[in-house]
This record gives structure tokens, sequence and C-alpha cells, in this order.
């Protein structure tokens, strides 16, 4: 029996607006509020700009907010980044790491992620580090050891009571945006690998990691792959910005 709550968390990307992010965070705090997922943990990452009205609004809430990226850095010269005292002040308790778009798009490498990993720790922010292997990898049989790389490059500086606070997540790269979700066989294998792999750096603590699959998650597929033992609920992207998809992805999870 595991100890591990699931956990929901929506990742707006760059999208919303004032008006538009309003109606949907009173949605969706809404709807669990007259109706609880238990123990459901549920979170949503809006663009850095919207952190702290989106904050102010979910207070009281049951929904935690978290930011897309952080800097790996605590301050200074930096122009344009936000550091991780920064997310803390605003309200923010969890920020994704090394998500594919900023691997690819913003050349992100393993060692950068592995910081990111650190500084989000170390200011008592929960890291959502994102692994996943591309559609290459995967047809040439490297989607574990590339997903298993990418990992401990990110984990093996810890202390062993950071686990505690650790969420991995895994987004096949062939998977997000793209309508094409893994099959909950083929997400559940990998997730077991990573728990094989966070049990072997951590021991017990890694037990208790909780693992989220990404990649095209719907309210219509969400509760088979939330089924497999090892995935403990979702990142979710473009589901996420639909009120009433998020809270069945939500609901898919209890
Ligand atoms: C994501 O961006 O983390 C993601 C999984 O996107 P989508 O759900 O749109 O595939």
């Amino acid at each position: 029996i595991s100890m591990r709550n699931a956990l929901v968390i929506g990742n707006w990307k760059m999208n919303g607006e004032t008006a538009a992010n309003h109606t949907l965070v009173a949605s969706l705090v809404e709807s669990l509020e007259v109706s609880p997922v238990g123990s459901v943990e549920v979170g949503i990452c809006p663009p850095a700009v919207y952190l702290h009205s989106v904050g102010l609004q979910l207070e009281g809430s049951v929904v935690s907010l978290g930011a897309q990226n952080l800097s790996e850095h605590n301050a200074g010269a930096y122009t344009g980044e936000v550091s991780a005292a920064m997310l803390r002040d605003v309200g923010c308790h969890m920020v994704i790491v090394g998500h594919s778009e900023r691997r690819s798009l913003y050349h992100e490498d393993d060692e950068q992620v592995a910081a990111k990993t650190l500084a989000a720790l170390r200011a008592g922010l929960k890291p959502v580090l994102c692994v996943g292997e591309t559609l290459a990898q995967r047809e040439s049989g490297e989607a574990l050891d590339v997903v298993a790389r990418q990992l401990c490059a990110a984990v093996s500086g810890l202390e062993a009571d950071e686990f505690e606070r650790l969420v991995v997540a895994y987004e096949p790269v062939w998977a997000i945006g793209t309508g094409k979700t893994a099959s909950p066989e083929q997400a559940q294998e990998v997730h077991a690998h990573i728990r094989t792999v966070l049990v072997r750096v951590a021991g017990v603590a890694g037990q208790n990691v909780q693992l989220l699959y990404g990649g095209s998650v719907n309210a219509d597929n969400a509760a088979e792959l939330f089924a497999k033992p090892d995935i403990d609920g979702g990142l979710i992207g473009g589901a996420s910005l639909k009120a009433n998809d998020f809270i069945a992805i939500c609901r898919a999870a209890a």
C-alpha cells in the first residue's frame, strides 16, 4: 500500500490573460469546494507574470500554485530571470524543472536542470522534474536509458531528505501536445524503471516520490493511466486550460 497521494498539476505554458485566468481558476476552485477530491493534491502553473494574482485567488483553496521555470541562480545580474526565493515570495509551492520545451527550445542541459532542481529544493519549493525520451530514442530502444540518465543527472547531488519534496514527471517528448498518449502499459514500464532508479539512489525515500505521467492526458484517458501502480497522477498541458477537462482529470485521480 502506497503512502503517496495522487497529484495532478496543470501546466498552462504561455497561455492566458487576466480575465480568462480568473474565470478558469474560479471554476476550478468552486468545483473542488462543492465536490472535494479527497487526498488528491491539485496544482496549477500559470505564466510567471500571473503567479501573484492567481496566487491571491487561490488563497484558502485546496489548489496550490506552481511556476513553470526558475533560475538556478539566487540573485543578481540575470536579466529576465526569476529566482526560487521570488517564487516562494509570491506563494508558489512547486516549480516545473526541465520541461522538454525548456530542454529543446532553450537548450537547458542536464547540468542546468540539476542546478535548477537544487535551487528549487533549497528554497523550499517542490521541483517537478521532467524527463522523457524523443520518438527516435524510443524507436531505437533507448527510452529507459535516456530517462534514467536524465533522472540521475538531476538527483545524484540531492541529500536524502530532499527526496521527500521531489516530484518526477515522465513526459515522452512524442506525446507532449501531439494528441498521442503513451499507453498505460508503456507509461507504467517507464515509471517502474524510474521507481527502481530512485530507490537505488535514495533508498526508502524513493518509494514515496510522486511520479506523474504527462503527454496528451485528457478527460477520457486519465483514469486508465492513473490506475497503474507507479503512476501517481499527471502533468497536464492543453487540457489544463479547460476547466471542465482539468476538473475531470483531477477527479479521475481520486
Ligand atoms: C506538458 O506540457 O507538460 C504536457 C504534458 O502537455 P500536453 O498535456 O498538452 O501534452
